[in-house]
């Protein structure tokens, strides 16, 4: 039952590896113990100082699709959090304890709103999803945002569990079954103790609404666009990477007409013809990670040196290209691949990438979009960028 709760988790929020990623290093531990009680007053001690000092000081910002910042609470602030729930809320998230069944008070609330975290604030489940399973316990089929609520599995009580918590300040949930109602077949099991309801009326406290950082747009062609707008979707800053097409000479162009614009006899096409390319659109907090940090990531992704091909694609779709938006972004991009191509890490092949001021962008059909995530078991050939092999601190340091 747990590989099916896997493979169907694995679409619908993020599993604790990804979730944590890179900022693992300063993330919450795995199981709340004793040693993490409120402790009352107390100035830190030189040791305590000491200690904190030696972490590691990390800037980079994580968001989710929905526009939340949910860069991982450190242990000190969940703890001061902590501090002002009431002891049920507290032994629950806390403690990974469980609300007897039928006692909570959002059981049976059917007003139209969202479910927060009662320690974070974060959204986690919306009212649209809510439904009565009969357990006696809060019941929704998928949550707000995918990345707002994490699973692991939970052996505890002799039973094979997978626990859910929240991404953000780690609290302890409640558990995810696969006996759910349709769409998603999942019955995600909620102590309602840990959860604060808002209701669509009612003003949310800003630790519940979307960062409201401003944002920079930029697109990148580099094969396939799968594993590109997975791996872009994983740097930190980035609040969403989506799959499209652009640059070509067609309007509102279908997969299928992209897939076939290198069929059509060169003599048969109107004069200036173009087809599109595979997109990811990237829209990112600039003041996290620059454009510079994001073509970095981009030329490790894929082979910058291949014409009109990306490993075992091949076709103008799938051609190396940067769409810049604005002058900066045109001289940024060229500046790094002149760079680039003065390096000998190509071995004197030319680099191909085109850079054009980017054209109408428009979003690939509903089924590539988070195809990765979706079919985890797909391979991608594209290698792996740096936010994903190095602890590197994102803050725009080489600005
Ligand atoms: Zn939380």
């Amino acid at each position: 039952m747990r590989i099916a709760i896997a493979i169907l988790l694995g679409a619908l929020l993020v599993l604790p590896v990804v979730a944590l990623g890179m900022t693992r290093a300063t993330s919450m531990p795995s199981t709340a113990s004793d040693d993490d009680a409120p402790k009352q007053g107390g100035k830190p001690t030189d040791d305590e100082k000491a200690k904190k000092e030696e972490m590691p000081v990390t800037t980079a910002k994580k968001y989710s699709r929905s526009g939340y910042d949910i860069t991982p609470l450190s242990r000190e602030r969940v703890a001061e959090l902590a501090k002002k729930l009431d002891p049920e809320a507290y032994r629950v998230t806390q403690k990974a304890g469980t609300e007897p069944a039928f006692c909570g008070t959002l059981l049976d609330n059917k007003k139209d709103g969202v479910y927060c975290c009662v320690v974070c604030g974060l959204p986690l489940f919306s009212s649209t999803a809510k439904f009565n399973s009969g357990t006696g316990w809060p019941s929704f089929f998928q949550p707000f945002d995918r990345a707002h609520v994490g699973g692991r599995d939970d052996g505890s009580h002799g039973m094979e569990r997978v626990e859910i918590f929240c991404t953000r300040c780690n609290a302890h949930l409640g558990h995810v079954f696969d006996d759910g109602p349709r769409p998603t077949g999942l019955r995600f099991c909620l102590n309602g103790a840990a959860l604060k309801f808002y209701e669509a009326k009612d003003e949310r406290p800003p630790e519940s609404m979307p960062a409201t950082t401003e944002t920079e747009t930029a697109y990148f062609a580099g094969g396939c666009f799968w594993g590109v707008e997975h791996y872009f979707q994983q740097a930190p800053g980035v609040f969403s990477a989506e799959s499209g097409y652009m640059q070509g000479s067609t309007l509102n162009p279908t997969y299928k007409e992209v897939c076939e614009q290198d069929d059509a006899p060169a003599s048969g096409r109107p004069a200036g013809f173009k087809g599109h390319a595979e997109v990811v659109k990237v829209v990112f907090d600039p003041k996290t990670i620059t454009y510079r940090q994001l073509l970095e990531g981009f030329f490790e992704m894929h082979d910058p040196t291949q014409m009109n091909r990306q490993g075992p694609d091949y076709g103008t779709q799938y051609r190396s290209g940067l769409y810049t938006v604005g002058a900066q972004q045109a001289e940024a991009a060229k500046a790094f691949v002149t760079e680039l191509a003065a390096k000998s890490i190509f071995k004197g092949r030319k680099i191909v990438t085109e850079i054009e001021p980017a054209k109408e962008f428009y979003p690939a059909e509903e089924y590539h979009q988070d195809y990765l995530e979706k079919n985890p078991s797909r391979g991608c050939h594209i290698g792996k960028p740096w936010w994903l092999t190095q602890q590197k601190p994102a803050a725009a340091a080489t600005k």
